[in-house]
């Protein structure tokens, strides 16, 4: 298992330009454009109005976050490649935007470049990863070679409030919200479980535990809530944390802000009992998170 930590200007401005226009609602917009906007001043019309254009030409545009994601992540120069792979006009929505909102986004980038360097420089946290890693093959009833898997991780833009992680499914890599977290000996632990957390979402939970959901759960908002309390109950704050990195927060705050901290301890006492007597995740599991969410 091979973490390669990266950033690149590009992607931050696609994140940048995704958080302000509020194309990506899965991480945490209004937190990152308060603090933002405490640094450039409010947005202007013409800024909000350029947003706005280039929202709507990368949501009706076809296969449009892997489409946009290899632009900006994996592209020297992404405007080449837009340009070269979509209509002018649609291009120029685009461009127009970069031209208007680019002395903000360069502010805001240099300002944070020397913290999302010093992060890249203290990860990742060479720790038990093999272990890790057959513990979480054994849970989620895996085999997956150790030495076969790779993934890319971007660290990010962030506000001082939040620190947040997301995995991108189709190019195996993981999204870091991070720049202006403080950097102590447990917040890096942290960061590094919230790394686990989503390779359990790239590449453990997916082969055989989610199906197994899905034959059990017919809603498929419980599926998705199973699935996701499940590895939080292993990482960030869950059992594996505590066991391998030595956070034991999870008994002060909730797993999932969707849950009672009364439920989460529930829920990660369960996954402790299924660690401790070595079995993995089964019909019985499923049922057992079923009923503690919806009992407490
Ligand atoms: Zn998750």
């Amino acid at each position: 298992m091979e973490f390669k930590i990266k950033y690149n200007k590009w992607s931050n401005f696609l994140f940048f330009v995704e958080m302000l226009s509020g194309w990506n609602t899965r991480l945490s917009p209004s937190s990152i454009c308060n603090y933002w906007e405490t640094q450039f001043g409010k947005l202007s019309s013409k800024e909000k109005n350029a947003l706005n254009l280039f929202k709507r030409a990368c949501i009706n545009y076809q296969h449009s976050k892997n489409f946009f994601r290899e632009a900006f992540f994996n592209k020297e120069n992404p405007w080449q490649y837009l340009k070269n792979n979509m209509s002018l006009e649609r291009y120029n929505i685009l461009y127009n935007a970069y031209q208007v909102l680019k002395n903000k986004f360069k502010q805001i980038y240099e300002t944070d470049l020397s913290k999302i360097k010093s992060w890249r420089s203290v990860l990742p946290v060479e720790k038990n990863e093999k272990i890790i890693f057959k513990k979480l093959n054994f849970l989620y009833n895996t085999n997956l070679s150790f030495d076969d898997q790779s993934v890319d991780v971007y660290i990010m833009l962030s506000s001082p409030k939040r620190t947040d992680a997301l995995a991108m499914q189709n190019s195996k890599s993981i999204i870091l919200e991070l720049s202006q977290q403080k950097q102590t000996p447990n917040s890096i632990k942290h960061v590094m479980c919230l790394i686990w957390h989503e390779v359990i979402h790239l590449y453990f939970e997916r082969k055989y535990y989610y199906q197994l959901i899905q034959k059990k759960i017919a809603n498929k908002k419980k599926q998705d809530k199973i699935k996701e309390l499940t590895a939080c109950s292993l990482f960030p704050r869950g059992v594996l944390a505590q066991d391998f990195f030595g956070l034991n927060h999870n008994l002060q705050n909730s797993i999932h802000y969707k849950v009672s901290k009364l439920a989460s301890e529930k829920i990660v006492n369960l996954s402790k009992k299924y660690i401790r007597e070595k079995q993995y995740f089964d019909e019985s599991y499923i049922k057992r998170i079923n009923l503690i969410i919806s009992r407490f």
